[in-house]
């Protein structure tokens, strides 16, 4: 009989971002009773943007009981055209229809608050789970046995109180500190890299388009659309039951280059905008200019190097933490919750609850997990480098290829359009995977020593 101890393990969460929330709730639904999730923000934090639903995200939301009402607001895509930003050109045009057929799930594209929203629902019907919201975790002082991190309560709220776990999982995104603390400890050099790029992302309601037959078409389609010059591109595609166009960009960073600071997001200039795409169609000078003053919002886009490791003693990072992936393969919050089904999969078959055996299901989350979202965080990189390119040969050929899609078997230089890049990531079934491998790995991992140390 499975020791009833296991499920009793004190699971601390910090951050209810996209890798916090699927974590609680999968290893609530696995069974564990006692997971205490805290969260700097006052509520779910920023989520005013649209986000693709790729069918390996939507497999382990459905199997979690929360992706029919994330579906229900979502568009399911039928297409993407690939464009020509200066002319509106179409340079290739993929047909996606195939995805539900072959994956189970169609790709989606949907607003962020309804799959933050439809997992917070998930998780508050979850006893297991508590949430200490206004709450940062200002730092940590153990990695274990017992990991121990020090909560302060935001605006007054309380004094720094100490939190023992028996595990802990860092989902504290990008600028995670207790990755930066981690990585001190074992002497691992892994800086933040600055990519040069930034996104904006900006949503128009229907009401402000409602004169503009083009703009309308768009919204009422069931495309994603990408608009590519040099070292920029714009997507967009409509969320919200087609009630909102959803637009994000990348291009140059020259705002927060011009101003180094810790700031990862700020309110853009209208002005600013216009003048990055100003050479592109009239249809996109148009559907910018539909932007409200004040409602432009900027994102610096970083990344860091791989890291040798994501798990030390009890702790493991989770989601951005340990692959931040550029936004172009739109795979980085779908890749946050593979990580939050691999760790229930693997903590759902501890065989005890000495630290030393946490550590190894921790190690088979990282083996199943690691080399995957680093091939996709290279990919999404080398995505946006072809889309980026400026005129010339490598162009050309990049060109070629986009109107070769039309004879079939061509390879889609936007990689997220791909046939065989969407089998290696859609084909993928995280819990699966875990649960199909874990004893092979787990066997085969050698007990590390989790001291006071
Ligand atoms: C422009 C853009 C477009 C994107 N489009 C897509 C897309 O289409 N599809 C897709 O799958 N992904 C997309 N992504 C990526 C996706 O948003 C991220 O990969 C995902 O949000 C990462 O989830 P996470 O849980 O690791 O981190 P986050 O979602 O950033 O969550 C981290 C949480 O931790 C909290 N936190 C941080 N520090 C502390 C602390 N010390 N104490 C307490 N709480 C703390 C934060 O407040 C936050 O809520 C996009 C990203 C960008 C920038």
């Amino acid at each position: 009989m499975a020791d009833p101890s296991i499920k009793g393990l004190r699971i601390v969460i910090v951050g209810a971002g996209m890798g916090g929330l699927a974590s609680a709730l999968a290893l609530a639904k696995a069974g564990f009773r006692k997971i205490d999730v805290f969260e700097y923000a006052t509520d779910l934090g920023f989520v005013g943007a649209g986000i693709q639903l790729a069918p390996n995200m939507a497999r382990i939301l459905d199997r979690l009981g929360v992706w029919e009402p994330i579906a229900k607001e979502a568009t399911s895509i039928k297409d993407t055209s690939i464009r020509q930003g200066s002319t509106n050109q179409e340079l290739g045009h993929v047909e996606l229809g195939y995805i539900e057929k072959t994956y189970g799930y169609p790709h989606m594209v949907g607003h962020r608050f309804s799959l933050a929203n439809s997992m917070y629902q998930g998780c508050k019907k979850e006893a297991a789970i508590t949430f200490h919201f206004n709450t940062s975790i200002k730092s940590i002082e153990s990695f274990g046995p017992n990991p121990v991190v020090i909560a302060d309560p935001r605006d007054g709220n309380g004094k720094p109180y100490k939190v023992e776990a028996d595990i802990l999982l860092a989902a504290d995104g990008i600028k995670s500190n207790i990755r930066v603390e981690m990585l001190k400890l074992l002497n691992i050099d892994a800086q933040i890299k600055d990519t040069n790029q930034a996104a904006y992302r900006i949503m128009i309601r229907r009401d402000q388009i409602k004169n503009d037959p083009g703009l309308l078409a768009l919204l009422d389609s069931d495309t994603v659309v990408r608009w590519i010059g040099e070292r920029r591109h714009i997507i967009a595609y409509p969320v919200d039951n087609k009630n909102i166009y959803n637009i994000s960009t990348a291009q140059p960073d020259s705002n927060f280059a011009a101003a180094p600071s810790a700031m990862y997001t700020t309110r853009g200039s209208k002005s600013a905008m216009l003048g990055v795409f100003e050479d592109f169609c009239p249809m996109i000078q148009r559907m910018l200019n539909h932007v409200p003053e004040g409602e432009v919002c900027e994102w610096k886009l970083r990344v860091h190097a791989p890291l040798p490791t994501w798990v030390h003693k009890t702790v493991a990072l989770v989601g951005d933490a340990c692959h931040p992936t550029l936004p172009h393969l739109a795979q980085g919050a779908a890749q946050a919750i593979e990580d939050a089904a691999a760790i229930a999969a693997a903590l759902s078959r501890l065989p005890d609850t000495k630290p030393e055996t946490v550590n190894r299901a921790l190690r088979v989350y990282e083996t199943i997990r690691k080399d995957r979202a680093y091939v996709l965080m290279e990919m999404a990189a080398a995505s946006g480098r072809t889309l980026h390119l400026g005129d010339g040969a490598a162009k050309e050929e990049r060109d070629k290829q986009f109107a070769a899609i039309k004879q079939g078997n061509a390879k889609v230089p936007d990689k997220w359009a791909d046939a065989d890049v969407q089998k290696m990531i859609y084909g993928f079934d995280a819990t699966k995977e875990t649960l199909d491998r874990f004893d092979e790995i787990f066997n085969g991992l050698a007990e590390e020593q989790v001291d006071t140390k």
